[in-house]
């Protein structure tokens, strides 16, 4: 399912101080699906089968990377999948939701709960009464993180990367970057960007993690998970008309924004290469123009 190799990009430079910033195109593995999603679940699938089961089980917003990740992966595997989704209102709705109508149209079948109940939704007597509906499953957590994603991820960095002093990637729940962690040289830095506030990160990724060589730079969330300013969106518009590469508005942009900044700011030695990681999350671009457009904002733009 996955290529072996990703291409590594050029993506912009400051001649003056000699910093080459590249990127890699995790985005590429597939149009639909993030690329660290598939390889967040490339070991757990394999383990679902290992243990025989037919139904994959996992939860979700209704613009959830993961998820569309889950049903297209699910499917093209073989196994059948529930999305527990977050929001009762959207049961109404799923074919003007980007997301959730890909993944209806992958065989997801959908369980659309409260917030209240989203909540608890990894209780005992909650999961229980999914394995009464849907019958015995095996359970990916929110976002796909566990011990067997952050191995996929692992997989990110390959040889050909062990020239790069930095490398930046995307933070949600931390599987990503713990990967890249685990595979990164003792002299190589990675940094990660959280697309969301709260100091529970740092603790995740260490879970996970033991290295040391590597940091959360907070700052650029934007507002929060799932929020976008103006000033990002046109970011995000003059970075694709410059480079052609297109990215998502809920994280890699305001990672590769980040990066922009620390560069201005002086942040990286003279002579450095970094590398940035685009994890991918293209699928959420046409959710998110629905609701700028809703409100009358500059939209992303995309002529693919
Ligand atoms: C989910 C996701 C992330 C964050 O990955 P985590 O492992 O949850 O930290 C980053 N980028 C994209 C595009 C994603 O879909």
């Amino acid at each position: 399912m996955i290529p072996l190799k990703v291409e590594n990009q050029f993506a912009f430079s400051d001649k003056d101080r000699n910093i080459d910033v590249y990127i890699k195109r995790e985005d590429l593995i597939h149009p639909f699906v993030s690329g660290n999603k598939f390889r967040k679940l490339k070991y757990n699938l394999a383990e679902a089968k290992k243990q025989n089961f037919k139904t994959l089980l996992t939860f979700g917003g209704a613009f959830s990377n993961h998820i569309a990740a889950v049903a297209f992966a699910g499917k093209a595997e073989g196994f059948k999948t529930v999305g527990i989704i977050r929001g009762d209102e959207l049961s109404e709705k799923i074919k003007d939701n980007p997301t959730l109508k890909f993944a209806s149209e992958n065989g997801m079948h959908f369980e659309f709960v409260s917030r209240e109940m989203y909540r608890n939704k990894t209780d005992e007597s909650f999961l229980l009464s999914m394995k009464e509906k849907f019958g015995d499953f095996y359970l990916i957590p929110e976002g796909g993180t566990n011990e067997l994603a952050v191995k996929g991820c692992e997989e990110i960095l390959t040889e050909e990367d062990k020239n790069f002093n930095f490398i930046a990637c995307a933070v949600g729940t931390g599987g990503t970057i713990a990967g890249i962690i685990k595979s990164s040289l003792p002299n190589q830095q990675v940094l990660g960007f959280p697309a969301l506030k709260g100091d529970f990160l740092q603790n995740e990724i260490r879970n996970f993690a033991e290295e040391t060589n590597w940091q959360l730079i907070d700052g650029f969330e934007f507002g929060g998970y799932g929020k976008v300013t103006t000033e990002l969106i046109v970011f995000m518009n003059d970075f694709y008309a410059e480079t052609q590469i297109l990215l998502d508005p809920i994280y890699t942009a305001k990672m590769v924004f980040g990066v922009r900044s620390l560069i201005e700011k002086g942040f990286f030695p003279d002579n450095t290469k970094i590398l940035l990681i685009h994890t991918g999350g293209i699928q959420g671009i046409d959710g998110m123009n629905q609701l700028l457009e809703k409100k009358k904002l500059p939209k992303i733009n995309r002529n693919d």
